[in-house]
């Protein structure tokens, strides 16, 4: 497939934020914008980098009443001898079939996407902060287009990527957060669509979230759905506890999102010779260990945030003091150390980043 890339008029670009500090996250969006379309019977086709703009949808489209839908986040980063790095891309493209898989849409072609998203990103780099800590969001989304107004798999879909500017995740400094463990709402369940990035899995997550908010907390810790006792991630990050001197994630049991961040992690502990393991643990055991002082950190780990340390956890009405709420030793080891690697700083042997610009 060819990739045809039309620019945009120069006098219709758009600003470029000059304030690295005002960025924020998800609202400034560039100047162009990948597409393509998939039909039954003839495949993606029509693949082109355009100026950005809006969607021509029909209001009956599937999407917009089933959710049938998935998407990705990843970052390009401005970093060492001001080139342009991307970190195990492949791995999030690789996740996205896996998500349409799980919601009956096509894959899509891995090597082919990967050399759009990096046209647009080269195209649009004058878009890539530079400050420490900013990066450009890439959002790939591929959505079901078909206008029909009944439950099945659609026949035609829309992929496309759209990349922003974003702000330093910690702009007053790399703090810890507080937590809200849900033992009210659930977010997945074992069989469902938890292991997918797609709509569905937020939307369900709101209502939670908000009333987390509402009470002061900046993120939700989801138990599992059967049990409600079992950890599974937190807001969009997963998450690890260190007792003693072993570190603890929940397992890829088919609810929670594997994440990137989650297995980098892992590689990178399993490389400092720090013991890792994935097994299930519940909240009374994170309890038993914060009373008995063996709960030495909590971390959550995404894209966005690389690493977010947790100062406190609150589980029916009590609040539970981790790290006496400070940042720990091994997230900060942890966070300085991922932040290096992204922007191009820090020896890469484990072939994670490639410089593209
Ligand atoms: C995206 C996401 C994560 C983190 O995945 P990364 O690949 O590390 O960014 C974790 N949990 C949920 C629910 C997510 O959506």
């Amino acid at each position: 497939m060819e990739l045809e890339i039309q620019k945009i008029d120069p006098s219709r670009k758009k600003p470029i934020p000059t304030d690295d500090s005002k960025l924020g996250f998800g609202q400034v969006f560039s100047d162009h914008m990948f597409m393509m379309e998939y039909d039954a019977g003839k495949g993606w086709h029509s693949a082109r980098i355009e100026p950005y703009r809006n969607l021509d949808l029909d209001p009956a489209s599937l999407v917009l009443h089933y959710g049938q839908e998935a998407f990705e986040g990843l970052k390009a980063y401005r970093g060492k001898d001001e080139g342009i790095y991307l970190f195990r891309y492949l791995n999030n493209l690789q996740r996205l079939n896996r998500s349409c898989d799980r919601l009956v849409m096509p894959n899509l072609d891995i090597p082919f996407v990967a050399e759009a998203m990096k046209q647009l990103v080269l195209l649009d780099q004058d878009w890539i902060p530079k400050s420490p800590g900013t990066s450009l969001y890439i959002r790939p989304n591929i959505i079901a287009t078909d206008p029909f107004v009944g439950v099945r798999p659609s026949n035609r879909y829309l992929f496309y990527i759209i990349v922003g500017p974003v702000g330093a995740y910690y702009p007053e400094g790399f703090n810890p957060v507080s937590i809200f463990v849900s033992d009210q709402y659930v977010r997945a369940v074992v069989g469902g669509i938890g292991a997918s990035k797609t709509a569905g899995n937020y939307a369900a997550s709101l209502l939670a979230q908000m009333e987390a908010k509402e009470k002061g907390f900046t993120q939700v810790l989801w138990l599992d759905a059967k049990e409600r006792k079992y950890i599974e991630e937190v807001g969009t990050m997963n998450i690890f506890f260190k007792f003693g001197d072993e570190v603890v994630t929940s397992p890829l049991t088919g609810s929670i999102l594997p994440g990137i961040t989650r297995d980098s992690v892992i590689q990178v502990l399993e490389k400092w010779g720090i013991r890792v393991s994935e097994r299930l643990f519940s909240i009374d055991d994170v309890v038993a260990a914060q009373k008995d002082k063996t709960l030495k950190e909590v971390f959550g780990t995404g894209t966005a945030a690389i690493i977010s340390p947790v100062g406190t956890i609150q589980y029916k009405n009590v609040d539970y003091q981790v790290a006496d709420g400070k940042i720990g030793e091994l997230s900060q080891k942890l966070y300085d150390y991922l932040l290096a690697l992204q922007y191009g700083y820090e020896e890469d042997s484990f072939g994670w980043v490639e410089k593209i610009g």
